[in-house]
Formats: structure tokens, sequence, C-alpha cells
């Protein structure tokens, strides 16, 4: 949507090329980038000259209108920030965070939860899903979803 040219490095073979990147999307259910942040992948890129998987790191805003966030990427927070911002440092903050707020949950509540069902469960657990009906959160984690009890806003009580 808006896009600015970054020079990346590959951190396998010391490649270094130019790229075009998005450093500010707006959600958009239907598109390519929605699909590639949910999927968790992406900042991911394949080097073209040894064929390494890696992210790309560079700052990216993302903005929901309709659940009034914006999620930044970025060393450093910009200054005067107006609403709703939620700033990470690192692409994997940035993911965690999106993924629960994507589905409208509560960070600062969710977060822990994700955390700790990671050391568990292994590193490339996912959330996936909530079931506000039956107060359930879904993960995944090596393609086998399971789910977690929990209730939105009413998580410490239920401990
Ligand atoms: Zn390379």
């Amino acid at each position: 949507m808006k896009k600015r040219m970054f020079e990346f490095h590959c951190p396998n073979c010391q490649h270094s090329f130019f790229m075009a990147r998005d450093t500010y999307l707006i959600k958009d259910e239907k598109s390519l980038e929605y699909k590639r942040l949910k999927e968790q992948v992406y900042f991911r890129h394949q080097c073209q000259n040894c064929k390494v998987i890696f992210d790309l790191e560079y700052p990216l805003i993302y903005r929901d209108p309709k659940q009034q966030y914006n999620l930044i990427l970025a060393q450093k927070a910009p200054k005067d920030l107006e609403g709703n911002w939620v700033v990470t440092r690192t692409i994997r903050q940035f993911l965690n965070a999106f993924s629960i707020l994507d589905l409208g949950l509560d960070l600062h509540e969710v977060l822990p939860i994700l955390l700790s069902i990671r050391s568990q469960k292994g590193e490339k657990t996912k959330l996936i899903d909530y079931d506000p009906d039956k107060c359930v959160l879904w993960f995944e984690s090596e393609g086998f979803p399971f789910g977690v009890g929990y209730s939105k806003g009413n998580f410490s009580s239920n401990r």
C-alpha cells in the first residue's frame, strides 16, 4: 500500500539485494498480505543466491480500522502516536501480537498463555482461533490443532 525500497543481506551467504516492501498495511481479509500474516510467514524470504529462507526485517505499520488498533514493528517507537498503538521490536513479537489482536483478544491476557503453551508444545506453536461460545483458544503445533480453555476478560479469576 505504501512501498519503500530497502537493502537486505542474506544471513547465510551475505548476498545483498534491494527490494520494495510495504511499510503501511491496512487490514484486508482478502489480501495475500493478510493471509501471509495469518500463516505467520509474512516476512519470510528465500535468498535468490543460496536459497536459504530467512525473515526480512524492516519497519512496518499495520492498521486494523474495525478493531481500531495499530500494530507497529520498529526499533524505535515513533513519537506522537495517536489512538491505540502496540509497538513491537522483533518480527516474533509482531506476529505474536498480530495473532492475538486479530482475533479480538486481549494482548496482556493471551500473550502469557501463548508463550507458556509454546514452551510446552514447541516454538512453532501458533494461536489460530478463538471460540467465544465454548471459551476455547485454538492452537496448532506440528500441524495438529488443540484447544485450551479460556474465558475472555475472565482469565485471572478462572485460574
Ligand atoms: Zn543467501
